[in-house]
């Protein structure tokens, strides 16, 4: 596959992360398939996206008369078979390895041979997924940054298998899309959040123990090192369950106790309070903007 070739992208999972995809793409002129398995996923995606445009549009960095070229170029779907229409699928569902290694397997089936896959996975390993692709050497990992929109980084991740050709492709369509492409090799958790997860579980430990409030860890990270969002702020943002299974991955793979979650994010993500997207974690969200969740903010709360 020639990256010249390339007029129509599939997106599997239009949640956070594929929304924000099937964004990017469909920005850049591509025709894009978005795939999830129930209609009201896709409704929400789609409304994400036309929200996000329009923020795009008041910041300057859309003319308003491009916005239904943009949402004409994305397709919803529910069915899988209509992906193959496609010369690259991107995949985006749940960070769980079994889940990933079906919808892969699946994918592998109902693609042409020649299509290329992609992972957006945050940290399980691009080789394992590989193999159940039907297609090593076509697939590599293509790890875009939370909001999609925004971020400029894409993590490229060169499995053991990858072909250099589908390397250079993945790399070129990134910078079609306006991003900046950093080729890594492929580990548990890549760089990114081999280096972030272990910072944000950090910062919970320290809630836990009464080091500090949430308001306190965040305020020493943004104050102190510059940091834009505080790590208690960005696993919210990121998603606390999405956080955890990151550092499950991390803590199985390579097999060092300094990656075991602490037990606050364990608990968190127990009671359901996942961060911005259920408008509870570290902080509670309202209209009127976050304030530290009491339940969790120096009560001592954990174990
Ligand atoms: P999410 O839970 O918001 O979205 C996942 C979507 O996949 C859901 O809409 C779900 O219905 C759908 N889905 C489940 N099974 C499916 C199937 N068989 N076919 C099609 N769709 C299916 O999750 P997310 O935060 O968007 O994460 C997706 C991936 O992106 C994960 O691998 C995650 O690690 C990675 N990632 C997340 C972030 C982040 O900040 N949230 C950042 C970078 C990468």
């Amino acid at each position: 596959m020639k990256l010249e070739e390339i007029k129509t992208v599939g997106v599997a999972g239009a949640g956070t992360m594929g929304n924000g995809i099937a964004h990017v793409f469909a920005r850049a002129g591509y025709a894009v398939i978005l795939r999830d398995v129930e209609q009201r996923f896709l409704d929400r995606a789609l409304e994400t996206i036309s929200k996000n445009l329009d923020r795009e549009i008041k910041r300057g960095k859309l003319a308003e008369a491009e916005k239904p070229a943009v949402l004409a170029r994305l397709r919803p779907t529910t069915k899988i078979e209509d992906l193959a229409a496609a010369e690259i699928v991107v995949e985006a569902v749940p960070e769980q390895a079994a889940l990933k290694k079906q919808v892969l397997a699946e994918l592998g089936r109902a693609l042409p041979e020649r299509t290329l896959l992609a992972s957006n996975t945050s940290s399980i390993s691009i080789t394992a997924l590989a193999v159940t692709t039907g297609r090593p050497e076509r697939f590599a990992g293509m790890h875009f940054m939370n909001p999609v929109p925004m971020m400029t980084l894409v993590e490229v991740i060169r499995g053991i298998a990858t072909s250099e050709e589908t390397f250079g492709v993945i790399l070129g369509l990134c910078e079609k899309l306006g991003k900046k492409p950093v080729a890594v090799n492929d580990a548990p958790g890549f760089v990114s959040n081999r280096v972030l997860m272990p910072m944000i579980n950090e910062a919970v430990y320290a809630v836990l123990e009464g080091v500090a409030t949430v308001e306190a860890v965040d305020q020493v990270m943004k104050l102190g090192m510059n940091h834009p969002l505080g790590p208690l702020e960005l696993g919210d943002l990121i998603g606390l369950d999405v956080c955890l299974d990151i550092l499950e991955v991390l803590h199985r793979d390579l097999g060092d106790p300094k990656y075991r979650p602490c037990p606050l994010l364990r608990k968190l993500v127990a009671a359901g309070w996942l961060g911005r997207k259920t408008g509870r974690g570290f902080y509670v969200y309202s209209a009127g903007g976050a304030t530290a969740n009491p339940a969790v903010s120096g009560t001592g709360v954990g174990g």
